[in-house]
């Protein structure tokens, strides 16, 4: 409950720095040992509401907020690789992932060995002692390929390597930490935000327990934060390894309104989700090529019922065959926005290809599912029939 002027929507604390009530309080803020705010890079009032909300949402110890989704995983990849170590990325990834992965990481020695979610037995042969993580993502986008989430947390903790997900399309729905996930990653951009409206992202932290992973030779220079910090010694390690120097920080607007977003996100996702099924069951008896894990035919059909019957979040996709005909569907539309978000109150449309994946090899794009035709759609709240008319009226426009 927020004390300030009895507000209930809560605070947003507009300020770079804060006072400190001696110096001996400083000295306390500094050490760790007094939590008041010490400076809005390393940590803000009205951030750390968003922090404690959604750290509670997914059972965490803790979370950090971030400027954005990028800034997120950057965060936590940069506080647990060093040079010369190695990261396992299972399923088709977001493109700024891919990019990150691929052309920024190895410039600091960090490599990263590429699966596909259907090579399950080889993630464990892929297993060095260099491996610092396992990262995967929730739903693959815009693949739409299912990740076996448990399969892969047990290899994890098997091998006891650091297990990410990024559940940026499936909060609430996919709950990674039950999977045997150490950190749980959200662009809050997309649909915890909810309107376009701010950009932000968040790691979601377990607690380190005694003796786990976390305690072995692999992990060594946590030792001193698990010291300090015992439960907590993922966030010290990612505040004082990563955001301290790189500054991905959050800032209080931003956080506001996705704090403003999560107050509605659970009916959100409902409407969303239910919406995309119905919507990818009409498009495709209307005979689009449409891609969603909930259709009969789909090749994750069984483990959307297994682990996904909420939903697998706003995304469907629709293959269009060429370029030309994704661009003849995608102008013919007046309910559609063209852009490269998600989780979005509107539905979203984008051709793939041309933009988000414009510099990529042509291996690139099959390896991440990208054709030529291939459109991206994200469902809004909009009516279902509304959608669904003006879907088929592009179609028609297409042929
Ligand atoms: C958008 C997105 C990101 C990056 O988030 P930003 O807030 O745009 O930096 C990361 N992962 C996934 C799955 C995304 O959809």
């Amino acid at each position: 409950m927020n004390t300030f002027h009895r507000s209930i929507s809560t605070p947003i604390t507009s300020s770079a720095a804060f006072y400190y009530e001696d110096s001996q309080e400083a000295e306390d803020i500094f050490s760790g040992n007094c939590a008041n705010p010490l400076y809005s890079r390393m940590g803000n009032p009205t951030s750390s509401v968003l922090e404690q909300q959604l750290s509670t949402m997914e059972n965490g110890v803790g979370a950090v907020a971030t400027s954005s989704g990028m800034g997120a995983i950057t965060m936590v990849l940069m506080s647990l690789c060093s040079s010369d170590d190695e990261i396992v990325a299972i399923g088709g990834l977001f493109g700024g992932t891919y990019a990150f992965m691929t052309q920024t990481l190895p410039r600091f020695g960090i490599k990263t060995k590429f699966l596909s979610v259907d090579d399950l037995d080889t993630i464990e042969s892929s297993i060095t002692t260099k491996t610092k993580v396992i990262f995967c993502e929730s739903v693959g986008n815009p693949s739409l390929r299912l990740p076996d989430l448990e399969a892969i947390g047990k290899i994890a903790t098997k091998h006891n390597i650091a297990f990410i997900v990024d559940n940026t399309v499936t909060p609430v729905i996919v709950k990674p930490f039950e999977y045997g996930a150490d950190i749980v990653i959200y662009s809050t951009t997309k649909i915890i935000s909810g309107n376009s409206s701010a950009l932000g992202g968040i790691a979601i932290f377990k607690e380190v327990k005694e003796h786990d992973k976390f305690h072995t030779s692999r992990y060594e220079f946590l030792t001193p934060f698990i010291n300090k910090l015992k439960g907590k010694a993922l966030i010290g390690c990612s505040k004082k390894r990563s955001l301290r120097d790189f500054g991905m920080s959050a800032n209080a607007h931003s956080s506001y309104q996705t704090l403003l977003g999560l107050e509605t996100l659970d009916l959100r996702n409902n409407r969303i989700n239910t919406s995309c099924e119905i919507v990818a069951k009409v498009l495709k008896s209307e005979g689009l090529n449409v891609n969603h894990p909930s259709l009969n035919d789909n090749i994750d059909k069984d483990l959307y019922d297994r682990n996904f019957s909420e939903g697998t979040g706003s995304m469907i996709t629709i293959d269009m065959g060429t370029q030309e005909k994704a661009y003849k569907f995608l102008d013919a539309s007046k309910l559609l926005t063209i852009t490269a978000n998600i989780g979005d109150s509107r539905t979203l449309g984008l051709h793939m290809g041309s933009t988000i994946y414009q510099d990529f090899t042509s291996q690139e794009k099959e390896f991440l599912g990208i054709t030529d035709g291939l459109i991206r759609l994200s469902i809004g709240l909009e009516k279902p029939q509304d959608i669904i008319d003006d879907l088929l009226n592009c179609f028609e426009a297409s042929k």
